[in-house]
């Protein structure tokens, strides 16, 4: 009986590491988690893993190639909230209108909130600018597709964790030092990456418009995107699909950038006028599963500059 009841735990434990990225065997989440984070990006979850180490519990709410534009949260979600210490989430808009209600649960209830995103010297989105000028700008949430302001979240989030947990503060700002090392070494990774392409050809167009920060940081021309907007959440006009095949065959673009969890049937259709080929398997919105090569933000960062040298070199 009792052979059955560990196999059972066991089982049962796989099952939720499998299911449920950051869900810890039940010892662990009894005695020694000290703060429950719950995440609303996978991205932000990894950094607050690599920061907390494992005293710190991180929930991530928005599953592997889901896209984070259009993301609901169920009722699970709403307990993990509801349980959480703190919630770390991106803003500038990237979550829906759902964020707003939980945070004001979270204010209720004492626990910490911290958007990301505006802290890492966001900036303006231009396909946003172009399509409605208007008074209020726009900022692009994309900002960890740049992993030199990777390094100023991972900061932000130790400091946010040191003062939930102020006993290990010392131990999150070592952890965040630490892995700002490892983000430097993904930074002269990418470089030297791209070493390959020489900067006449660093042209990309992609699913929406996601790649600004990397762009900027690394020298590349985002010419076009099938949704032109920083959101995912409406379709292209017909006069926007127009001027898309115009600035692909304008600019020589090579390739047609599609992101995982975004719905490729236009980039298929304009890559069928254009006779430039689709490349699959970008990854901006969410990691990848747990436990593949893109279940890190290292991993996802690399997979991805490994597609696009490909294609363009
Ligand atoms: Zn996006």
């Amino acid at each position: 009986m009792r052979h059955f009841s560990v196999a059972l735990w066991l089982v049962a434990g796989l099952f939720g590491v499998a299911c449920t990225r950051g869900t810890l065997p039940p010892s662990q989440q009894a005695s020694e988690v000290r703060v429950n984070v719950v995440s609303t990006s996978s991205i932000i979850g990894d950094w607050a893993r690599q920061v907390g180490g494992d005293g710190v519990g991180v929930v991530d709410l928005i599953p592997p190639g889901v896209d984070p534009h259009s993301f609901q949260p169920g009722a699970r979600d709403i307990v993990s909230v509801a349980d959480a210490d703190l919630v770390l989430f991106v803003g500038l808009n990237l979550e829906g209108q759902w964020l707003r209600e939980t945070i004001t649960n979270v204010e209720a209830k004492g626990a910490s909130h911290l958007a990301v995103g505006p802290l890492v010297e966001p900036m303006l989105a231009s396909s946003e600018e172009e399509r409605a000028p208007r008074a209020e700008a726009v900022l692009d949430p994309h900002f960890w597709m740049d992993p030199v302001r990777a390094k100023l979240a991972v900061l932000a989030i130790a400091e946010e964790l040191a003062k939930v947990d102020p006993g290990h503060g010392d131990e999150y700002r070592d952890n965040a030092v630490a892995y700002s090392k490892k983000l430097d070494d993904l930074h002269q990774w990418i470089n030297a990456e791209l070493q390959d392409v020489p900067l006449s050809d660093r042209i990309l167009v992609t699913s929406h418009d996601s790649l600004g920060y990397f762009s900027e940081r690394y020298g590349f021309r985002v010419v076009g995107a099938i949704i032109p907007g920083i959101s995912t959440e409406r379709d292209p006009s017909a006069s926007e699909m127009a001027d898309l095949v115009d600035a692909i065959r304008l600019n020589d673009a090579k390739a047609i950038f599609v992101e995982a969890a975004v719905d490729d049937r236009m980039a298929r259709r304009i890559s069928e006028e254009t006779g430039v080929p689709v490349v699959d398997g970008l990854r901006v919105g969410t990691l990848g599963p747990v436990d593949s090569d893109i279940g890190t933000y290292d991993g996802m960062m690399r997979r991805n500059v490994e597609i696009i040298v490909k294609a363009l070199r």
